[in-house]
Formats: C-alpha cells, structure tokens, sequence
C-alpha cells in the first residue's frame, strides 16, 4: 500500500492536488472535511454536531473524526493506498491514525507539507467562499479562527513527522500543475 498525508493550512491546495495524486497513482481518498460535510447534509446526529465546530471555525472532536476515518478504511479494504486530506489534525489523531494503519499491516509512506503565507491563503479562502457555498469560507473570523486552530493544534505534525523522517515541504504557491510535478517527484523517491 502507499499512504500519503497531504498536509498543509486551510487554502493551501490539498484539496486540488489530491485529486491529480489520487488520478496518478490510484489511491483512496480520505478528506474529512467532506467526510463531514457530507454527514452534515444528510442530517444525521454526527453531521449536526459537527456543524456546530465547523461553522465556528474549530476542529470537530478528535474521538469523532478518528471514528470516521475508522470507518472508511474499513469499508475500502482492498484499496491499493489511502492518500488523507485534512487528517491528522492534531496529535492523538495521528497517533490514532499510526494504530490504526498497523492495522492494515501498513504505515504512512510520506508527508507533502503545502506551504503558502498566510495573505495568500485568507485570499484564496474569500475568493473560494464565494463559489464554494461553504459558510466557514465566508467570514473572514471564521478564517482567522481556523488558522489559530491550524497553528496551535496541527502545526507541531509537522515536526511529529519530521522525527520520524517523513515530513517533506513543498511551495504551494504557483502553477498547479508546476507543484503536483513537484509533488509527484517526492512521492517518485519512495514509490516502490
Ligand atoms: P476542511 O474541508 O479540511 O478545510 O475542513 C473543514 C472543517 O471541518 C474544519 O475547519 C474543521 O472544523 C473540520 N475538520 C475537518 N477535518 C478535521 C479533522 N481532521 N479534525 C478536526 N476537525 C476537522
């Protein structure tokens, strides 16, 4: 199996890269911000709860998100590889997420760490919010608020994965096209 984490603050890309890295290399994807919103579309008890966190700019429960995520890999057991999209988030989730993956007798392969300034990214969340729908794209407090959870709860991953010698960043400000080669050179380095 090969599993990626694409990582990287609210704006950064993760969303549009996944989708060319998943074309390339036929992984699963896991994006639990559409996990979520999904749930929250179809009413259901996780969805409403989440709502709540989601439109104040905060992250959802660790015990909620780790529950989901459980889930989808199990309803996907012969995928050839999971590429995660907005997950981990905070420290016990990737703790959960290392658990659960030797699980699967697998491990995280490596980490694409998106790196964009922050002005760019508050612009490209404004610009997005206004075809998205998406109200947490909207209000630039929200914004705001979603960046401090970034920088307090989901920044140290980056040094978590540093450690283990899989944390590799890439500029996540060009063309797309320029970045997923980019991309894909690094994920090349440790493709079997
Ligand atoms: P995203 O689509 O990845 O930007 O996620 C949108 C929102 O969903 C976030 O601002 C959080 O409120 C929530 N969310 C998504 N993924 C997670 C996660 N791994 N942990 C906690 N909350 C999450």
């Amino acid at each position: 199996m090969l599993n990626l984490i694409i990582f990287g603050p609210p704006g950064a890309g993760k969303g549009t890269q996944s989708e060319k890295i998943i074309a390339q290399y036929q992984l699963e994807h896991i994006s639990t911000g559409d996990l979520l919103r999904a749930e929250r579309n179809a009413g259901t008890e996780l969805g409403n709860k989440a709502n709540e966190y989601i439109s104040r700019g905060e992250l959802v429960p660790d015990e909620v998100v780790i529950g989901m995520v459980r889930n989808f890999m199990l309803s996907k057991t012969s995928a050839k590889g999971f590429i995660f999209d907005g997950f981990p988030r905070t420290i016990p989730q990737a703790e959960a997420l290392d658990i659960m993956l030797l699980e699967f007798n697998t491990s995280i392969a490596i980490v694409l760490g998106l790196e964009v300034e922050e002005d760019e990214l508050v612009k490209r969340l404004m610009l997005r919010g206004q075809t998205s729908g998406r109200v947490d794209d909207q209000d630039e407090s929200t914004v705001r608020n979603r960046f401090r959870e970034y920088q307090n709860k989901t920044l140290p991953l980056q040094d978590f994965y540093a450690k283990q010698g899989k944390y590799n960043s890439v500029k996540g400000i060009g063309k797309v096209d320029e970045i997923f080669s980019n991309l894909c050179s690094l994920i090349n380095t440790i493709k079997q």
